[in-house]
């Protein structure tokens, strides 16, 4: 077949736009999700950069808490040693009783020394765990907003669909040759485009191309693309072709 007849070739142009608009929404919706993932996953990025600070600052505070504990603990020992070298009976006792004690004042400086060195290291990682959060609590307020401008997005997309389908089904309605429709739909329904327009140039002789498979048509289809009422059929790829002027 060279060509199909119908003096629809207008209203057949409405409903394939139809069909492209709800072509283009669905694929937009079915985007939505994975786009919902990824804000999900941006703000767990950013939840997993501020547990590592959090995580950090504990850890350091403990380590000064111990710190400060060993500096309690010489200070309980060396009172200890203190009190028993008063009751120490000989001089070699009393020395070994000394020398721990000084052993103990050294524990016990070393872990004041440390434990001060650890609160610069708390302040420290506090300021980084302060800057993590801050950074957090935006990426939530980001993250809600995006995903809530997705939502919306998605109630508007189901809502056009659902427009115009029913713009469609009137549309469809009023189609008198049902055959040519039915045809239409079922080249549509594998997913392709069924109707390209085609431009006229001014000069007949000139052949036109088909704008879905690029072949240039032969003059004896370039001129029935110039009658009225009807959709040429490309001998290549099978789209159905008129000219814009026509169409229009
Ligand atoms: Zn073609």
């Amino acid at each position: 077949m060279e060509y199909i007849g119908t003096t629809e070739t207008g209203l057949m142009l409405s409903i394939q736009e139809r069909d492209y608009k709800i072509q283009l929404c669905q694929a937009e919706l079915a985007l939505i999700p994975k786009k919902m993932q990824a804000e999900e996953d941006k703000y767990a990025k950013s939840e997993k950069e501020w547990r590592k600070c959090y995580d950090a600052l504990k850890a350091v505070q403990l380590r000064q808490r111990e710190a400060e504990l060993k500096a309690g603990e010489m200070d309980t020992a060396i009172e200890k040693y203190q009190i028993q070298s008063q009751s120490v009976k000989d001089n070699e006792s009393y020395k070994a009783m000394l020398a721990q004690i000084d052993y103990a004042r050294q524990k016990k400086d070393e872990a004041e020394t440390n434990a001060l060195m650890l609160l610069d290291e708390i302040e420290h990682a506090a300021k980084e765990e302060q800057a993590e959060k801050q950074k957090l609590v935006q990426h939530e307020k980001d993250k809600n907003a995006a995903i809530g401008t997705l939502e919306k997005r998605k109630a508007e997309l189901i809502s056009m669909i659902d427009n115009t389908q029913q713009e469609k089904l009137s549309l469809a309605e009023q189609v008198h040759d049902k055959a040519v429709f039915d045809r239409y739909e079922e080249i549509r329904k594998k997913g392709k485009r069924v109707i390209f327009k085609v431009h006229d140039s001014a000069n007949p002789a000139e052949k036109a191309i088909c704008p879905s498979c690029n072949m240039m048509l032969t003059q004896h289809f370039s001129g029935l693309l110039r009658k009225p009422d009807l959709f040429v059929i490309c001998p290549e790829c099978g789209a159905w072709l008129c000219l814009e002027e026509i169409a229009s």
